[in-house]
């Protein structure tokens, strides 16, 4: 069984709509399953902050594909999602990260696994916890829920529930 977990987030409307779409490709995909789901949650941007809110989410996901299989189908979901690559962590259509593919530990041009970023995004922990907060990341010793507990309030505070997990609009 895999452990492989994605990262989900839209910032340009509607927002809903791309995760579902993007959700919807991963699951059409016949090498691929998804597995979980966390909530959907609201979250301000990061980094570059002179754009609107993000939704963003975690899914589990089990899949006969090999990381750069994977990858590539990420990126072209996105494309067929209408993503353009313009400033750098600025507005998305739809954009879909690789945080964890089993104990994968790489770190190449093309992909770095785990995700370089997720360990300091609380938009990336707190949707993770739902699904795996005991889960070990970069060290033998750390888990998702650890991680949340060393970040900073305001970066938590930033982050809020927007559709719960199971409910009728899923
Ligand atoms: P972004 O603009 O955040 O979507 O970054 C996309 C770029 O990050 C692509 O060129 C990917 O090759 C690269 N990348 C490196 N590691 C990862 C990862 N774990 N998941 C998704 N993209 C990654």
């Amino acid at each position: 069984m895999n452990n492989i977990y994605l990262a989900l987030g839209s910032n340009i409307e509607p927002r809903d709509d791309y995760l579902s779409k993007a959700l919807e490709s991963l699951n059409t995909h016949r090498q691929i399953t998804v597995l979980r789901k966390s909530s959907i949650y609201k979250t301000a941007p990061v980094g570059y902050t002179d754009q609107d809110d993000f939704l963003n989410m975690v899914i589990e996901l089990d899949t006969s594909l090999l990381p750069l299989e994977l990858l590539d189908v990420c990126q072209s979901i996105e494309k067929q999602l209408g993503r353009r690559r313009g400033v750098r962590f600025g507005p998305r259509t739809v954009d879909l990260d690789i945080l964890i593919y089993n104990q994968e530990n790489r770190e190449t041009e093309q992909l770095t696994i785990p995700h370089p970023r997720m360990l300091e995004r609380a938009f990336v922990l707190i949707p993770l916890s739902e699904l795996a907060s005991e889960l070990t990341v970069a060290t033998a010793h750390k888990m998702v829920s650890d991680y949340i507990e060393e970040l900073p309030e305001s970066d938590i505070k930033d982050v809020t529930l927007w559709t719960e997990k199971g409910s009728a609009e899923e």
